[in-house]
């Protein structure tokens, strides 16, 4: 439902929970954090308020300058924290959250359970992780993951990723119309969003991604593409 990503100098639990915090008014039942802590992906999510996550990180608390949060409004699966995003691939090392509804997620889930995959969770979501490590595994680049995975989605979704393999990096894809994203362009930092107003107090320097379209996010700046290759220029 709601979506922040953070790449910077500043403690990201608090920009993605002061994010998540402008997200509020989307509704939502859950919320959850994964931050790069420099040695692990390290997640923290909760059922209810996004008062109960903040509890969370002020009791286990995460130093760490990247991360993704969200807030979940459950289509798939119920209201648990193992529903909650985000959700981990096979590895434990890729971790993604996405706003929307994967509507052929049960054909991929039985294939990725005949592979071997046990699922952990009811949700669509956890479908596009495990894909994500599958291709990972065969092309060493989470962009090139991302790309691969998209093209077996079908549905609307916005879609956001990281990887302790390559720390400092989030990419955001967008497919069809139900999930925007939104990329904020800062001083040494960067954001990503499914709404503006997350990320409002940090930059009015702002690229909407169109359908179909992925972004690549580093602390320095973003390269956009379409899923299919063709580089993409905004200003
Ligand atoms: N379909 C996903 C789920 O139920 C995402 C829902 C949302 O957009 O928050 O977990």
């Amino acid at each position: 439902c709601g979506i922040v990503g953070y790449i910077g100098p500043r403690d990201a639990s608090e920009v993605l929970l002061h994010g998540l915090g402008r997200l509020e008014y989307r509704g939502y039942d859950s919320a959850g954090v994964a931050i790069d802590d420099g040695q692990h992906l390290q997640l923290r999510r909760s059922v209810g308020k996004l008062a109960n996550l903040a509890a969370q990180l002020r009791e286990y608390p995460v130093n760490g300058r990247c991360g993704i949060g969200h807030t979940r409004w459950a289509t798939h699966g119920g209201v648990t924290e193992e529903n909650a995003h985000p959700h981990r691939d096979a590895s434990g090392e890729i971790v993604v959250i996405q706003n929307g509804i994967v509507e052929n997620y049960l054909e991929l889930k039985e294939r990725l359970i005949a592979h071997g995959h046990q699922f952990v969770s009811q949700t669509d979501t956890e479908v596009i992780a495990r894909l994500l490590g599958e291709y990972y595994d065969e092309t060493g680049s989470l962009e090139q993951a991302m790309r691969r995975t998209l093209a077996e989605l079908r549905g609307g979704n916005a879609v956001v990723a990281m990887t302790r393999r390559e720390p400092g990096r989030i990419v955001a894809a967008r497919l069809g119309h139900a999930g925007g994203i939104v990329v904020g362009l800062g001083d040494d930092e960067m954001f990503v969003a499914s709404d503006v107003p997350a990320i409002l107090d940090y930059t009015r320097r702002v690229v909407f991604l169109d359908d179909r379209e992925i972004a690549v996010l580093d602390a320095g700046g973003a390269t956009i593409s379409r899923l299919d290759g063709t580089p993409v220029t905004r200003d």
